[in-house]
């Protein structure tokens, strides 16, 4: 009897190796220009306390209410797998004493998780790149942010099919007033509300500004806007980015309904958005979150951050076909070993990988016939197959053969094939 097969957990993707190449573009791209805008990686555990979600992103978002995958662990902790970054950034750097007085320009990446319905663009485990700066209270770095994001859909190649909205939500004091008034304008309005809605009348109204129903979008046209609550400072800040964007030519949308759907973000917010992947449109998502630090037990401290979600900027990437060949996976060097040459050819590959460590070599392994053994070299994609027989051993050469020009196969002394890679590599 053979054993039943395991399934996947539903909703969490394996990313295999013909996918590879896109996340390892993406990858590469956003670490090379975070570095270049002089922010520091820095990597948080997958686990967390519950209570550090539940206190930073509100007991009553869609994400705690909801989503959370949370347990008892064997020493009766109550744990959750994080289903975002900033808290356990927030969390490490108040427990590691990195924000007294000083300013930090950070970036983590690494998979998340929320327990929702599985769709396209929707996972339960996902990956998200973030990025956060703390210490520092201005528009400037609001728009440095907005600014890295837009440079990276440039060299992403996906700038033409991406929009920034944004907005600004005032500080805590501004949004309680506007939630009173926002509450009694919707409690007029009860029994016009879907189900959903009249249950976030009760729990967190401001959700409902973001709701789908097309009953409840307009009922909203007439409700109270948040533009109308906010403080000068938070005016003043909002104009500023503003005028920044506008100076620097990025198009972006105020949006006075973006709410975001987490609690701790104040002043701005923001989301980049297509319409190119269906319903899953919003591709990175942040703002300020002036209060969350000391909500967490640090000294008051403003921050600032974003997470992209990088499935969904995989399938942009898959959709406009904007990974560059290079990119590609394929070998640059396959060597064949026939006859009773394995050990020889395992010297060889050892001596090659040493001479030329930017050349991707591919040792065959396994022995077969010279033509199976050319056939898979063929499909690797190589340049060039080196092949080792008895009689090349004997003399201490290797045929090389050329897979993709019109040149006839030479025999070539070992000693002087590290040499011949490397030439033919970087011409
Ligand atoms: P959505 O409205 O799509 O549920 P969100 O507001 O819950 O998004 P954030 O918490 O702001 O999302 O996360 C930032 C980004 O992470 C999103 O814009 C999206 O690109 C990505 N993301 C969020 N949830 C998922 C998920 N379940 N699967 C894949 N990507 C996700
Ligand atoms: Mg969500």
């Amino acid at each position: 009897m053979t054993a039943s097969m395991i399934q996947p957990v539903k909703g969490m993707n394996d990313v295999l190796p013909a996918e590879i190449a896109r996340w390892q573009f993406l990858e590469a791209t956003a670490r090379d220009l975070l570095h270049a805008y002089a922010f520091e990686e820095m990597r948080v555990p997958v686990v967390e306390q519950t209570d550090l979600f539940k206190r930073a992103i509100g007991e009553y978002t869609d994400v705690v209410e909801k989503e959370m995958y949370s347990f008892e662990d064997k020493g009766r902790e109550r744990l959750t797998l994080r289903p975002e970054a900033t808290a356990g950034i927030v969390r490490a750097a108040i427990s590691n004493g990195m924000l007294r007085g000083a300013r930090h320009k950070l970036w983590c990446v690494g998979p998340m998780f929320r327990h929702e319905r599985p769709q396209k663009g929707r996972q339960r485990q996902f990956h998200q790149i973030g990025v956060e700066a703390f210490g520092l209270t201005g528009p400037d770095i609001d728009a440095e942010l907005l600014l890295l994001t837009a440079r990276l859909w440039k060299t992403l190649k996906i700038d033409h099919v991406v929009t920034l909205q944004i907005n600004s939500l005032g500080t805590s004091e501004d949004r309680k007033i506007y939630r009173a008034a926002l509450v009694e304008y919707l409690t007029k309005h009860h029994d016009e509300l879907d189900e959903d809605s009249q249950r976030r009348l009760q729990t967190n109204p401001m959700r409902i500004l973001d709701s789908k129903n097309s009953d409840v979008q307009k009922v909203l046209q007439h409700a109270p806007t948040l533009s109308d609550f906010i403080d000068d400072e938070s005016r003043q800040h909002f104009d500023a980015l503003c005028e920044v964007l506008t100076t620097l030519n990025i198009s972006y949308e105020i949006n006075p309904k973006l709410v975001r759907g987490l609690d701790y973000y104040s002043k701005t917010v923001f989301e980049w958005v297509t319409s190119s992947l269906g319903a899953q449109g919003t591709i990175c998502a942040g703002g300020r979150y002036d209060g969350l630090v000391e909500q967490l037990g640090g000294k008051p401290c403003p921050g600032v951050g974003f997470a992209m979600g990088m499935e969904r900027l995989v399938l942009l990437l898959d959709e406009l076909n904007a990974v560059p060949d290079s990119v590609a996976q394929t070998v640059d060097v396959f060597i064949v070993a026939v006859g009773d040459t394995m050990k020889e050819s395992v010297v060889l590959s050892d001596t090659l990988r040493s001479e030329c460590p930017n050349i991707r070599i591919e040792s065959h392994c396994g022995g077969g016939s010279f033509k199976s053994q050319i056939k898979k070299a063929d499909k690797s994609g190589a340049a060039i197959a080196l092949i080792l027989g008895e009689e090349e051993v004997a003399s201490a050469t290797a045929g090389v053969k050329y897979l993709r020009r019109e040149q006839p196969q030479e025999t070539v002394v070992q000693g002087n094939l590290g040499n011949l890679l490397n030439k033919f590599f970087t011409d």
